[in-house]
């Protein structure tokens, strides 16, 4: 650097600020470890408020948001209706301790909308609605052991904190200090995509499978699409072994139909696991399945599992708001429509740059990864270059375009992304292409 290249301004002085205060009060500064930016390196930007596709931070600077709270926000930020519904609620109590006839009617609209859904219960988040899943698969089959992907993201309880192990043995070992491996030995690691393999460690493990566990459409190791028959297929192998099926629909629940992934592929789960979507941004999640299954729930059932805001009045407004705003049809042909839109842009800004990219997409999911192959698992996911995407990211960031921090992470389009919003993210997409290519020159 030359004196006649001046220090790049700092753009974003009050996130730094409140982020070094932030790190005295809270470990890395943050309340979940994506928000810290480390895998991209800088960092992280504040959030002070958002209207529709966009998010303005504590700078006051501006950006087209797809990171939209990691899913939930499928209307876009502060839709009307969802906030006066919010307001409304909190005017009449926040929390009672009592059933409330919210929770009917967000009860109603998730069954309706969830065909293998009969009975569902409300849960605080993702990580609860699967953990508690998981019990009652064990519960109702009295097996210990569940089948998991790996790659798929499904909360942080204690089982699901697993990685693969050393050798031939499929067992999972834990993937955090304080998770003991008596815990995760029952967990057992299978590829994405990959039939066989859950067919192996059916046989493998024999009468043993409480439940194979799947994000039908893999979304936090980046957009994955399932192959052609692969939910087909973990149906038949969970009928022929006795295990249930068990879908993580916390991400695609409500986002690539209204049904989720099970409507999009015409498969039905046994249990199904909600959130995101569900709570129109409130802490709001739930699973639910077939009225055998949940029967068995505490208190018709003997599996215990409870919550003090769990159906919490806020949620449950917020919920029922944005569903009802889903239930108008044309919403998923415009979110389709708007992100079809959005992918054919960025792989034309790449060709035009000459960066190898894999733009996937299921409906209003989608992830740019840098890779010249498709991606069909965790190990191709593991060969993207990640340095070029933090080239990406943050050339984006300063144009004015707030991504998900991390190569693997979805991107989310909302029915607020309109024509303009998409046009200022491929202006921005064209010239980030163009400094990723020459970063790699
Ligand atoms: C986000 C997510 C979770 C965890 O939900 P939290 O509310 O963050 O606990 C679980 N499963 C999937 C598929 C998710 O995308």
């Amino acid at each position: 650097m030359t004196p006649a290249d001046p220090q790049p301004a700092n753009l974003w002085p009050r996130s730094q600020e409140a982020f070094a205060k932030a790190k005295m009060l809270m470990p890395g500064g943050v309340s979940s470890p994506v928000r810290a930016y480390k895998a991209v390196g800088g960092q992280p930007v504040f959030a002070a408020s958002g209207k529709g596709a966009y998010v303005t931070d504590l700078d006051g600077r501006k950006y087209v948001d797809y990171v939209m709270s990691y899913g939930p926000l499928i209307l876009g930020h502060t839709p009307r209706m969802v906030v006066e519904a919010v307001i409304d609620a909190a005017m009449r109590g926040a929390s009672f301790g009592m059933p409330t006839e919210g929770e009917i009617a967000l009860a109603q609209l998730v069954i309706a909308a969830m065909p293998s859904v009969e009975r569902v219960r409300f849960v605080n988040s993702g990580t609860e609605a699967t953990m508690s899943a998981i019990r009652l698969a064990r519960a109702a089959t009295s097996r210990p052991k569940i089948i998991k992907c790996v790659g798929c993201y499904h909360g942080h309880s204690d089982s699901l904190l697993v990685q693969a192990g050393s050798g031939a043995t499929t067992l999972g070992v834990p993937s955090s200090p304080g998770v003991p491996a008596s815990i995760t030995s029952q967990t057992v690691l299978v590829p994405y995509n990959d039939l066989d393999a859950v067919a192996r460690a059916m046989t493998e493990h024999q009468g043993q499978i409480a439940a194979m566990l799947i994000e039908p459409i893999a979304g936090n190791i980046g957009t994955i699409p399932p192959a052609g028959g692969y939910l087909q297929g973990l149906r038949k192998l969970c009928d022929q072994h006795g295990a249930v099926l068990i879908f993580d629909e916390v991400m695609t629940g409500f986002r690539v139909a209204k049904g989720g992934a099970q409507e999009l592929y015409d498969v039905a789960a046994d249990l199904t696991c909600m959130g995101k979507v569900m709570g129109g941004g409130l802490p709001c999640a739930a699973y639910g399945g077939k009225a055998s299954l949940m029967q068995q729930v505490a208190p018709e059932g003997p599996m215990y599992q409870a919550g003090t805001l769990s159906g919490n009045p806020l949620a449950m407004a917020a919920g029922i708001a944005t569903l009802t705003a889903l239930a108008d049809g044309t919403v998923y042909r415009v979110l389709e429509q708007q992100a079809a839109k959005l992918e054919r842009g960025l792989a034309q800004a790449a060709r035009d740059a000459g960066v190898p990219v894999a733009v996937q997409r299921v409906g209003s999911m989608m992830t740019c990864f840098f890779t010249n192959q498709p991606v069909r698992n965790n190990d191709d996911a593991m060969r993207c270059d990640t340095r070029a995407f933090g080239v990406f990211f943050r050339a984006m960031l300063e144009r004015g375009v707030m991504l998900p921090p991390s190569q693997f992470e979805t991107w989310f389009v909302s029915t607020a992304h309109d024509d303009s919003a998409l046009d200022h993210t491929l202006n921005a997409a064209g010239l980030a292409m163009q400094a990723v290519a020459e970063c790699k020159a």
